[in-house]
């Protein structure tokens, strides 16, 4: 059985003894945690972190990485909290366990297979420390390597889940060892008998080619020998999960595919690399159109090489990859490549810290980019790969929603149905309340809070990021001023109705029918909004309404009734609005004017701005302010004051004071004694601003305060 002194060992290949003592310790500490626990095969548990450890030291991955791994089941399967290992072991090791175990939580149901390639970049998105990503991945090969003590379901389902997403995050990150012993094995757990199959055809065609096969390997080593190049030539096999792959998209018959033969020849530099391939297609002649220069171009993961194919004897298909070494532990390692490649090194490259370590993979890869030229294209796709600009979030069902960065609240709720946007009034992330501006981060887990009839707040608008909950919010307020139109148009339209001594109330159905007609709208509901609006006229379609019901001829039964003035109270909603040029206050003589399509607009009577709209009486309304009113108005002041130091917070001081608030200031200096202060407060009515005025006064050498109007 394989031992920690067995580990140990290995790691004195490349550890200073003080790390692999580290290890150890971490060791011991989760051997006692899972103490009495032990895995479906009866072995004691801590043997699964211990080969995952080992999976990790063959990669040569540091210290923290494997202590990570000995420790990474004991925040989800023991008594262990996060606390105690950042006691017991420090913060990058403690975060890093942390790390893993939220991976480990997140559990990727039958239903989430759609969402396959969101969940990849979920997991990259929340994994900041790409060693949290290896260390996972070398925790799902242990478990693929030990599946066979499981029931056949739940076998398939982790097999589906490897295949759909670990696997192609280890293509994604360059790890192609573990990418290809994942899909193997995941392979021969999905499809046991055709793995089998295709295993036992390998091994009989690999024993009829043997000596073919030599024969090619070493005539490529002599050629290369002959014109002193230095290179070794290996035998390449392709693995079971390719095979099965080529026979079922491309339709060809096995013994198609195995009629191949693959060679890989390791060199020194990128010269000797283009020197052998003269020399390979010297040797045999190279099939047109085959070859692939990816050291010029390495692809999205960083994978460089040359790749060709020839014509071997009697035609059969020789493939040939030629790289340098480096090349090659990339091919295999990918971004843990450079852990390979710093072991040795006095200051370890991890201890820089998480992000840093992945950019600078990131920033490898677009150097190696820059001699090839530059391709934008490539860099977008290496960055969109590894650092998504999307994030990705859980609705409480447990689906994926990809939203864009910077997305709040609101544009999930409204991602997830406008309906659950409309109606949003709190929201819960991670099962805490949280407010609705709030900006989300991938892997949270939202729930969001409705209630019936509750609306949708003007003040979202300055939040929301996407585009769908914008159009959204801006489509249900336009309904809600709608609804406040029908209600206000129903209140002008029984005022207009008084003078006749009736109101709607009293009015007959069929009344409504024939009225509709002439005044060309489809239903009550219609005509109040229009005139709630101020698209038409009150006492017009009151008279309308009246000459219906009575046959012509109404004017005798007007009543003197008809100055009745509306009443308001500020909080109408969207059809009332207050003039900007007046500022008008309760307590002000006030007279509504009905402007098309925005509804009545309060100005003070003596508004200049209504001088030529007093030619147009008809939609002039008296009104008066209602007695309880708790909204608050704008008012603009202009005031002379000495300049001085701290005059803003000597006004500020007095506004607060009085119960006021600022909305805006502005100062002009006249010269250097006079300041001229404009601003703009927020006051309960007449009597409020009085009391502030008289305030402000009292201040040092104050000269006129001047309300403004127009
Ligand atoms: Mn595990």
């Amino acid at each position: 059985m394989f031992t920690i002194d067995d580990l140990a060992d290995r790691l004195g290949g490349y550890l200073p003894p003080d790390e692999i003592q580290q290890v150890k310790r971490a060791f011991y500490y989760a051997e006692q945690a899972h103490d009495g626990q032990r895995r479906r095969s009866g072995e004691p548990y801590v043997t699964h972190p211990l080969a995952v450890a080992n999976i990790l030291a063959n990669m040569h991955m540091d210290h923290q990485s494997l202590m990570a791994a000995m420790l990474h089941d004991v925040l989800e399967d023991t008594g262990v909290s996060k606390k105690a290992l950042l006691a017991q072991f420090g913060k990058p090791v403690a975060e890093l366990v942390d790390g893993v175990s939220k991976l480990t939580q997140i559990t990727f149901e039958d239903k989430a297979v759609a969402q396959a390639e969101n969940f990849q970049k979920m997991v990259l998105a929340m994994s900041r420390d790409i060693r949290v990503i290896i260390v996972k991945l070398a925790d799902r090969l242990h478990n693929m390597r030990t599946l066979g003590a499981l029931r056949p379901d739940k076998k398939r389902r982790i097999a589906r889940e490897t295949l759909e997403i670990y696997a192609r995050i280890a293509g994604r990150l360059g790890i192609n060892t573990i990418r290809v012993e994942l899909e193997d094995l995941s392979f021969q757990a999905l499809h046991p008998m055709r793995a089998e199959r295709i295993k036992r055809a390998v091994a009989s065609a690999r024993g009829n080619r043997r000596s073919a096969m030599r024969e090619i390997q070493s005539s490529l080593q002599q050629s290369l020998d002959d014109e002193g190049l230095k290179g070794t030539v290996i035998g390449r096999q392709k693995h079971l999960l390719s095979i099965y792959k080529k026979m079922r998209d491309q339709r060809k018959p096995f013994a198609d595919i195995m009629d191949v033969f693959g060679f890989r020849i390791i060199t020194e530099d990128v010269a000797s690399c283009y020197r052998i391939l003269g020399v390979v297609h010297n040797l045999y002649k190279p099939v047109p159109g085959r070859f692939k220069d990816y050291i010029a171009i390495p692809k999205a993961n960083g994978y460089q090489s040359l790749h060709t194919t020839l014509f071997g004897r009697g035609g059969m298909p020789i493939e040939v990859q030629i790289r340098t070494r480096e090349m090659e532990a990339m091919a295999n390692n990918g971004i843990a490549a450079h852990w390979l490649y710093k072991a040795g090194q006095t200051t370890h490259p991890i201890a820089e810290g998480s992000h840093a370590r992945a950019r600078a993979w990131v920033k490898g890869l677009l150097e190696m980019q820059r001699h090839a030229g530059d391709s934008l294209e490539f860099i977008e796709h290496v960055k969109n790969d590894l650092f998504p600009d999307d994030i990705y979030v859980f609705t409480p069902k447990g689906d994926i929603m990809e939203l864009p960065q910077g997305a709040t609240v609101i544009d999930f709720a409204y991602s997830v149905h406008t309906d659950i946007g409309n109606n949003c009034i709190a929201c819960r992330i991670d099962r805490h309340l949280a407010p609705l501006s709030t900006r989300l981060e991938s892997g949270q887990t939202l729930e969001i809070i409705t209630a019936p009839g509750a609306r949708p707040n003007l003040a979202w608008l300055n939040f929301v990021t996407t585009a769908k909950a914008r159009s959204a919010i801006r489509h249900a307020l336009k309904h809600q001023q709608q609804a406040e139109a029908v209600i206000f148009g129903r209140r002008l339209l029984n005022k207009a109705l008084a003078p006749f001594e009736t109101s709607l109330e009293e009015l007959d159905e069929s009344v409504f029918a024939r009225a509709f007609k002439e005044l060309d709208v489809s239903s009550l509901d219609a005509l109040l909004e229009s005139l709630g609006l101020g698209n038409r006229l009150a006492h017009v379609a009151a008279r309308r309404l009246v000459d219906v019901a009575h046959g012509e001829n109404t004017d005798c039964v007007l009543s003197a009734d008809s100055e009745k003035a509306v009443v308001i109270s500020g909080s109408e909603g969207m059809v009332i609005n207050f003039a900007r040029c007046c500022h008008p206050l309760p307590g002000d003589p006030i007279v509504g004017h009905l402007s098309v399509g925005k509804g009545l607009v309060v100005h003070r009577s003596e508004c200049k701005n209504l001088g030529d709209r007093k030619n147009d009486p008809e939609k002039l309304f008296a009104l008066e302010w209602s007695d309880n009113i708790n909204e608050d108005f704008p008012v603009a002041l202009r005031i002379e004051i000495e300049s001085r130091r701290g005059l803003v917070a000597e006004l500020a001081g007095v506004v607060t004071d009085a119960d006021a608030n600022i909305e805006r200031i502005g100062i002009e200096e006249r010269d250097a004694r006079l300041s001229i202060v404009n601003l703009t407060l927020s006051v309960k009515g007449r009597v409020h601003l009085a009391s502030i005025i008289k305030r402000i006064r009292n201040l040092h050498n104050v000269g006129k305060i001047t309300r403004m109007t127009n």
